[in-house]
């Protein structure tokens, strides 16, 4: 990227590490970037160091959030031995999306993938483990039906089996490969609705 000035080509190449950034939206994105207000864009990029300082994991289900505990978590109307298990914070906000699950959540932050070496400790397992100590009716398994999020979803039925607590997983409505986030709302509710007892 020659043609650039350094500023410029810096800029770009910052741009495009992000994940879904190829050259040319990197491209795009700068030099719309260089033609805004520079107080748009010191708000924007404030906005970003702010959000990267403050936000941290909530203390319970260890969702994203910018508080010891998440909002669901501190909400006392929801139903608090109800607890569905999702890959990540993107799941979860899909799922609050349909406005219809009452539950708490717990966020694995990955799936066990042999393949890429990860395994179950290297996601909030134990976390969930520990949370099960609790008055827990019903763990719902809502991880991708991807290879990992059904390795995953066996791994952790099998550790819940022996506690008693009802373990169940969502109903194949989510396509196979299908990430959670990208689903539509109905199709997840009834997803939700029709899991079955492992
Ligand atoms: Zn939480």
């Amino acid at each position: 990227m020659d043609y650039y000035s350094s500023q410029i080509s810096n800029l770009i190449e910052e741009l495009s590490s992000l994940p879904g950034i190829g050259s040319k939206s990197a491209q795009r994105l700068a030099f719309h970037i260089l033609n805004m207000p520079i107080e748009h864009v010191e708000k924007l990029s404030s906005v970003i160091v702010e959000a990267r300082k403050k936000v941290r994991y909530c203390q319970s289900c260890f969702t994203l959030t910018d508080d010891e505990l998440c909002p669901i978590c501190k909400n006392a109307g929801r139903n608090h031995k109800m607890i569905m298990v999702v890959e990540n914070t993107r799941d979860l906000a899909a799922y609050e999306k349909t406005n219809k699950y009452e539950g708490v959540y717990h966020v694995l932050h990955g799936a066990i993938s042999p393949m890429l070496g990860i395994g179950p400790n290297d996601i909030r397992l134990k976390e969930l483990m520990q949370r099960l100590q609790e008055d827990v009716d019903e763990v719902i398994i809502a991880t991708n039906s991807s290879l990992e999020g059904e390795t995953t979803a066996m791994y952790i039925s099998k550790l819940i089996k022996p506690t008693g607590i009802k373990v169940s997983r969502i109903a194949s409505g989510v396509p196979v490969g299908g990430d959670l986030e990208y689903i539509d709302e109905m199709t997840l509710l009834r997803a939700l609705e029709g899991r079955t007892e492992l």
